[in-house]
């Protein structure tokens, strides 16, 4: 480490707070060190500029040099950012506390910086620091020597404990021991103190009245050069916050003592917080009755009181009696997650924080104990009613029941308590990368082989398989899609060349790589780039698909991302087009290879449908920019008829095969077959259709502007039709439509306002009065047409009135040429 401690020059910045933050860079290899030593030498008050940090450290208190010391090579194995605070005396008579933060670039760069908190230069300024910190009108401070006899305390002190200090000085520690603790209790607290040199915690006092008193303390030993040793107390009184009641009267150990509002006055505060917010959050109430132990009792109870009293997640507690609590914790209502998400997100959160405050003994005692849950307005309609049933179902909770939580509405527990499971689940199977992986053929149109295969998560336990949507969706909210991800992606790269030994060298791997995550999209494609490479396999055969476009932002930084991972051979998707957020506009910026178009346009897909257009203007626009199409979800062969003629390149679905496990494979099968038999489907043949256009763009009279703009600029030249099932109810062309967009635009000054027009529906520009015509009629109406002037296009229907072709005045024009 002395090597990390060297000099040299550097930048020098303020940091938010104000503090001038000191930058410094160390090379373990080359020994060069960067620092700004002007900076270094003011901050620290030093006449000569320093060689390295370890100058710096050296001028700390003897005692804390080692322990510095350890904290900086532990810093070094762990992953973790390293952090020290201490006091420095560069010089006889300064002092000057200052934080250290550094972190590993790589294996030999390290960078941080010096944040010099304050520097306090002469006893004067000591003295009077000392004097403020003691005048401190609510924290007690008190000060006893190593027979653990009071020498000294604050004036906050004798307050909080109704003694003099004449009265106090002398006296032992134990003097205030108010019988409440057992003497176990006090062995074990300054064990605790000699051993890790603090205790932190509530105990329960007696003052010079006679009665108990709560207070929280934290006792620290200070061991002094001249090998005195000091301990100091400061404790603050916690009896106002945390109701301390006796209910018999009394002092003897073991009777019923409350710290919280009981039962009445619990359920008066829950009636009032309920109907002050009924419309706007989710009330549950909980019950509690912890494993305290017989021991540790009274200490376990005032801890846990301590904390519901302070939680932020608690909006109200109680005790019913001796030893069963109660809480109400409050959710607001939300839009986008159900009730039961948002029940379990709140229990979620009150765990979580409960285990960090309260320390492992008070939580185990919480988790062993038994708990009761009911949720006002689900089943309880009155604060009485919730309290009651949160209760009953508490007694009702068997010891063996390994739920943290038992709900009074056996749906609610068994819908919360499969979410609870599952999600351990998930954490487990990800961090032990025991996901199963599943493989799903990708088959070439032109070739009916098979070329690729998508890897697919799977999840199961001995007795049940789960839904992977379902987990995917579970494993996003806990923020570990991306650690799946790579754990999916280094199982698959490692079964690839198995796959390879049935299919062929040339076989590829499709990954799926979500963006719903906190990491950016680079990072979450840099995590691919580095196992795939680590893996060894040809980067040519792999594609990453990227799932949930809508986190991908079209910035510089994304697309230097995609340039760099497609440089190195890999192809990228952009999976389930056309559902979510996913735009025409990824298709224009040539950072795609191919696209995934979902299934559910895919679905029974019949010729001249709306899925049919979409799915053939997706597959025209993407073979014009040099990208390759995949079909997903193909189940029959009518959708491989209708698929081939659109001519999308690939397809994938059960019609081949559902994803199977690397077992499953025996031999390479190939899919050439089912293409042999592909009848190419026939728009129905009439006199007026044969020259009619083809392939007109249609859409719902409530689709979006913006769709209608994509589809116009692919056939600017011919109107949009406006669709009522099989039914021709409005055109809509190039030139309304800018004409609509540039008037409303100018009307709304508001950003927000102008993207919302965007979202207008095609019915308030179509146009509902056009020619139609009967595409039974002989080619010989078009002269009788033209001349009574009917108006083109002419909107060819059926006996049915249901929409078969238009003809525009070109396509008439080049029919009567060409005749
Ligand atoms: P996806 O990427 O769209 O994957 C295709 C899904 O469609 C798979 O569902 C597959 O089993 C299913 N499928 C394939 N052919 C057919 C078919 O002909 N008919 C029907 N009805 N379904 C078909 P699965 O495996 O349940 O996966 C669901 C989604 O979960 C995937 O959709 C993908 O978005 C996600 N997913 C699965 N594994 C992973 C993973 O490792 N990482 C990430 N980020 N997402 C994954
Ligand atoms: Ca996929």
């Amino acid at each position: 480490m002395a090597k990390l401690l060297a000099t040299a020059q550097g930048d020098v910045h303020v940091t938010p707070e104000g503090s001038r933050a000191i930058e410094w860079y160390y090379d373990t290899d080359t020994c060069e060190f960067v620092a700004d030593q002007q900076q270094i030498m003011s901050a620290f008050h030093l006449p000569h500029p320093i060689n390295g940090i370890d100058d710096l450290l050296k001028h700390s208190r003897t005692s804390q040099i080692e322990e510095i010391k350890q904290k900086i090579v532990d810093s070094e194995t762990s992953e973790e950012d390293g952090f020290l605070s201490c006091c420095l005396m560069p010089n006889p008579g300064v002092l000057v506390l200052v934080d250290i933060r550094f972190e590993r670039l790589n294996d030999h760069e390290i960078r941080g910086i010096l944040i010099p908190q304050m520097c306090i230069s002469g006893l004067e300024d000591i003295a009077n620091i000392l004097d403020t910190v003691f005048d401190l009108p609510n924290v007690g401070i008190s000060v006893a020597d190593q027979n653990l006899c009071i020498i000294g305390c604050n004036s906050a002190f004798q307050y909080q404990m109704g003694y003099l200090r004449d009265e106090l000085i002398g006296e032992k520690t134990s003097f205030f021991r108010s019988e409440q603790h057992g003497e176990e209790f006090y062995e074990q607290l300054w064990k605790e103190i000699d051993s890790k040199g603090y205790w932190n915690g509530s105990l329960m006092s007696r003052t010079k009245n006679g009665s108990n008193q709560v207070h929280y303390h934290s006792i620290y030993r200070i061991n002094f050069i001249s090998g005195q040793t000091l301990y100091f107390d400061f404790c603050t009184d916690i009896s106002t916050s945390l109701l301390w009641k006796k209910i018999n009267a009394g002092e003897n150990r073991g009777q019923f003592s409350a710290f919280l509002p009981p039962r009445k006055e619990f359920e008066e505060q829950l009636v009032n917080l309920a109907q002050s917010s009924r419309s706007k959050n989710i009330s549950v109430v909980i019950t509690f009755r912890p494993a305290f132990s017989s021991q540790s009792r009274l200490e376990q109870q005032l801890c846990f009181s301590d904390y519901i009293m302070r939680s932020r997640h608690v909006s109200l507690s109680g005790q019913l009696s001796r030893d069963v609590f109660a809480i109400c914790l409050q959710t607001p209502q939300c839009q986008w997650l159900s009730p039961l998400r948002l029940i379990q997100m709140v229990l979620r959160g009150f765990l979580a924080d409960l285990k960090n405050e309260v320390g492992s003994s008070v939580y185990s005692t919480i988790v062993e104990g038994q708990t009761g849950v009911a949720v006002l307005g689900y089943d309880a309609q009155t604060a009485g009613h919730a309290i009651a049933h949160a209760a009953q179902a508490m007694v009702s909770s068997s010891a063996d029941d390994r739920s943290y939580f038992n709900f009074y509405s056996s749906e609610l527990h068994s819908e919360l308590v499969k979410r609870f499971y599952l999600e351990d689940f998930l954490h487990k199977v990800i961090e032990n990368e025991a996901v199963d992986v599943y493989f799903q053929p990708i088959v070439e149109v032109s070739t009916g082989n098979v070329v690729k295969f998508e890897a697919l998560a799977r999840f199961s336990n001995e007795t049940e398989t789960f839904d992977t949507q379902e987990m995917i969706a579970i494993i996003e909210d806990l923020e570990l899609i991306s650690a799946l991800d790579d754990v999916v992606c280094k199982s698959a790269l490692s079964q690839l060349p198995d796959l390879q030994g049935i299919y062929g060298a040339e076989v590829g791997l499709t990954i799926n790589r979500s963006l719903n995550t906190k990491l950016n999209a680079l990072q979450v494609l840099q995590s691919s780039f580095e196992i795939i490479l680590e893996s060894g396999v040809n980067p040519s055969n792999i594609t990453i698909e990227l799932t949930e476009t809508a986190y991908f932002e079209q910035d510089q930084e994304h697309s230097v991302a995609l340039e760099q991972i497609r440089k190195l051979g890999i192809d990228v998707a952009i999976d389930d087009f056309g559902t979510g957020y996913s735009s025409f506009a990824y298709l224009k910026e040539d950072q795609f290879d191919l696209v995934k178009i979902d299934r559910k346009f895919i679905k029974d897909i019949v010729v001249d449908s709306t899925s049919y257009n979409i799915v053939k203007m997706i597959t025209e626009l993407a073979h014009k920019l040099n990208v390759k199409v995949v079909a997903e979800g193909v189940e029959s062969e009518q959708e491989l008829n209708v698929l081939t003629s659109i001519g999308v390149d690939y397809m994938q679905g059960f019609l081949f095969s559902p994803a199977v496990p690397l077992s499953a494979f025996k031999a390479k099968i190939s899919y050439e077959t089912l293409f042999d038999n592909v009848v190419q489907e026939q728009v129905s043949e009439s006199p007026l259709l044969t020259f009619c256009h083809s392939n007109i763009r249609r859409l719902k009279q409530n689709a979006p502007l913006s769709l209608a703009m994509e589809f116009v600029n692919l056939q600017p030249q011919v109107s949009l039709l406006v669709m009522d099932s099989n039914r021709c109810i409005g055109l809509v062309t190039k030139e309304r439509l800018e004409q609509y967009l540039s008037a409303e635009m100018e009307a709304n000054t508001c950003t927000k306002m102008k993207l919302h027009v965007w979202e207008h529906p095609l019915s308030k520009i179509m146009d509902t009065e056009f020619a139609s015509v009967s595409v039974d009629s002989p080619v010989s109406t078009i002269k009788e047409n033209i001349n009574v002037g009917c108006p083109f296009p002419w909107v060819l229907c059926d006996s049915q009135n249901e929409f078969r072709g238009l003809l525009t005045q070109e396509d008439v024009l080049s029919y009567l040429a060409s005749v």
